[in-house]
């Protein structure tokens, strides 16, 4: 008889009840298939556990007890903390800490016999936070050594995982295989069908080796094909070349407040020379926070617009595409290029001349929010696309725009998300990178410290003092409920207590910003804030990026363990920026030491780079490249790992190089419509 098309839904096997197709379904399983593609966290050897009386601080290992008590509780932040008390026949017991995973509590008793893998510290006795766990089984599943353990989630255990998917491995061979033939044997992979089955249930440590190097090798290979035919496929695309002149340069430099820093000059150099060219330009810009970005965008755009076509540049809020708009009419003014500005608030009587204008080829520089230009907005001639601070690194957001002109425009993205050396390489096989690596002149690091509940007092006096001193201050608040999502709450309550509990003699000098508020009225406190009149400005996560306040000098971040390591440093980049020493408070109330090892990364480093790569190890590369927006994941390949990205990499090219198409390589193809999105080029 035929067995189930790995297609089928979960809920074909049997035991998987619409209840666990639920679950199944948070974290991404739906098919048969993805449940089979479902691998482990990682293995654990069963037959090794300590005593807990043998217990060592700081050492890996297994513990194997009874729940002598187990409850939760909530922190501030209505974050969820279960603790346990562990018990086992050495007559010693050890305590257990989760955060964050409240179905714990529900899914464990008292009584219960479970196990424990982790690293206990010292904490007024023994203490092991955030270990894996899971209940021992009465009948050991199987004998094998090793033993997978998966991602567990509410209602989801490692065991129950376990078993079904031991029932679904006879199935394994109706995986289909995709790596052309003539590399496996090249290379000497196992199957894919075998390595799946060695990744469940490896038979060994050999064999579990040879598992995980095959199907890192296909996901890291799948993604370095699809960037290798993006490049292929840009380069037959034309683009309006920009001829380079050198007066138009100098004129522009010459005509500046200040001198371009050295690493400015190289990439302004890169980037007219790129767009010289007929094929589109596709760089990225990377410059800290503060490094002079948006300058080499306005040099660039006052070079197309000499050379008589269009420019448009795109900021993710309007505040700062208002900032942008301001500072490069100030910059390109001069040299009688109009810029304009094409925001949500825009009045229709001045939207309908300015689309008139764009049409015609009268109006050179646009200035606006994404969302907007995506809408309608026809170029006549539009020859460059500059994107400001998209956190998702350059990748799928390329600007679907109409023009008149079959050229595709020149892309220029900017961010201060730093991408490391071999994430580089490996996303963007497609993609140029300049980097900013040097602050113009005369900044100072910003100092940052972790302030936690009891030094909070401590902090508000350093802030009045700071006010009262002439400086100005900014307050970011996280989203603390799910129904919240705009922050709108939450900041509003700050700002209440701040006005109302700590800074009573300056409340009306306490401003608030959100994104609910209309536009004429974030200008408002926007323009207040930059003529000093408001002093201290409550603000939800709208501030993050680009803009420039130089007599602001502290940064103080609410619920800092809230933010990842980029924003927190997008944030802390927001002061700093005049002569006056500058501070930085991250007030948190977190105890977990993921979150106090994250925040310490911020206080130890100022440079964005090392941040990057630092968050990329605590949490992986998936939240940091905006990747799982577009549901790709990587569960074995590191993008850290420059050896399997090269690898990689040049098996990519040698078979684009024997077979452009992929014409012989159709399960292939399957494979790569998944990244299509990804690399969209327009
Ligand atoms: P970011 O790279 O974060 O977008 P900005 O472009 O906003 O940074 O620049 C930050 C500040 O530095 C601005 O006030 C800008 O005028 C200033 N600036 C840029 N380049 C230089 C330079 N070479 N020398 C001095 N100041 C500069
Ligand atoms: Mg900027």
């Amino acid at each position: 008889m035929r067995g189930p098309s790995l297609d089928d839904p979960v809920t074909t096997l049997a035991g998987v009840s619409d209840v666990y197709e639920e679950r199944l379904e948070r974290i991404g399983v739906r098919t048969l298939r993805d449940l089979l593609l479902f691998f482990p966290r990682r293995y654990e050897d069963f037959s090794s556990i300590t005593p807990i009386a043998f217990l060592r601080p700081g050492v890996k290992t297994t513990v194997r007890g009874r729940i002598y008590d187990i409850g939760a509780r909530q922190t501030k932040y209505k974050r969820g903390l279960t603790e346990a008390l562990l018990g086992d026949d050495s007559g010693t017991t050890l305590r257990v800490v989760w955060f964050n995973q409240p179905w714990i509590a529900k899914s464990l008793q008292k009584g219960d016999e479970i196990f424990v893998a982790g690293e206990a510290d010292l904490n007024g006795g023994l203490v092991m936070k955030n270990p894996d766990h899971e209940k021992v089984s009465l009948r050991p599943q199987h004998a094998a050594r090793l033993v997978p353990i998966y991602r567990e989630t509410e209602g989801l255990t490692s065991k129950w995982l376990r078993s079904k998917i031991q029932s679904l491995l006879r199935y394994a061979d109706e995986i289909e295989e995709f790596l052309p033939g003539e590399l496996l044997q090249r290379r000497g992979f196992l199957s894919r069908a075998e390595a799946v089955r060695q990744a469940h249930f490896p038979g060994s440590a050999q064999a579990l080796e040879r598992a995980r190097e095959r199907l890192a090798f296909e996901e890291m290979f799948v993604l370095q094909l699809a960037a290798q035919l993006a490049k292929r496929a840009r380069k037959a695309l034309t683009a309006q070349p920009v001829p380079f002149d050198e007066p138009t340069a100098r004129g522009f430099v010459k005509a500046l407040p200040f001198q371009l820093t050295n690493a400015q000059r190289v990439a302004a150099w890169q980037i007219l020379q790129d767009i010289a060219r007929p094929q589109p330009m596709n760089r990225l810009l990377e410059g800290d926070v503060g490094s002079g970005k948006t300058v080499v965008a306005a040099m660039t755009m006052h070079h197309v617009a000499r050379a008589g076509f269009q420019s448009v540049l795109l900021a993710p809020t309007e505040v700062l595409a208002r900032q942008h708009a301001d500072v490069i009419q100030s910059l390109l003014g001069p040299f009688q290029i109009d810029v304009g500005l094409l925001v949500g608030s825009t009045p229709a009587t001045a939207r309908k001349p300015m689309l008139a204008s764009l049409a015609d080829g009268d109006l050179p520089v646009l200035i606006g929010t994404h969302a907007l230009i995506e809408e309608g907005v026809q170029f006549k001639d539009l020859a460059l696309t500059v994107v400001d601070e998209q956190h998702r690194f350059g990748v799928g957001q390329r600007l679907a725009v109409r023009q008149k002109s079959e050229r595709t425009p020149h892309f220029l993205s900017m961010t201060a998300t730093p991408i490391p050396r071999t994430l580089g390489l490996t996303l963007f096989g497609d993609l140029d990178i300049s980097i900013l690596g040097e602050m113009p002149p005369g900044r100072q690091p910003v100092k940052t410290r972790m302030v936690p509940p009891e030094k909070r007092a401590d902090a508000y006096n350093f802030i009045r003092k700071q006010v009262n001193a002439g400086r100005q201050v900014f307050v970011i608040c996280p989203l603390i409920q799910e129904s919240d999502k705009l922050g709108v709450r939450s900041a509003t309550q700050e700002l209440e207590k701040l006005q109302r509990d700590v800074f009573p003699e300056l409340a009306p000098r306490i401003a608030l910003l959100h994104g609910r508020l209309k536009s004429a009225e974030k200008e408002a406190v926007m323009a207040g804030f930059q003529r000093g009149d408001v002093a201290i400005l409550v603000s939800t996560s709208v501030v993050e990026v680009g803009i420039d306040i130089p007599n602001a000098t502290v940064m103080m971040i609410e619920g800092a363990d809230r933010f990842g390591l980029a924003q927190l440093h997008q944030f802390r980049g927001r002061v700093g920026r005049g002569t006056e020493e500058s501070w930085c408070f991250l007030f948190t109330d977190a105890e977990d030491p993921q979150s106090l090892k994250r925040l310490q990364a911020v206080v130890t480093n100022q440079s964005g780079f090392d941040l990057a790569e630092i968050d990329l190890e605590l949490r992986g590369w998936g939240d940091l490249a905006g990747y799982r927006q577009h549901g790709k994941d990587f569960k074995m390949a590191s993008l850290l790992d420059a050896v399997l990205i090269s690898d990689a990499q040049s098996e990519a090219v040698r078979l684009l190089d024997r077979d452009p198409a992929l014409d012989g390589e159709p399960a292939l193809r399957r494979q790569l419509s998944a990244y299509r999105q990804v690399f969209a080029l327009d």
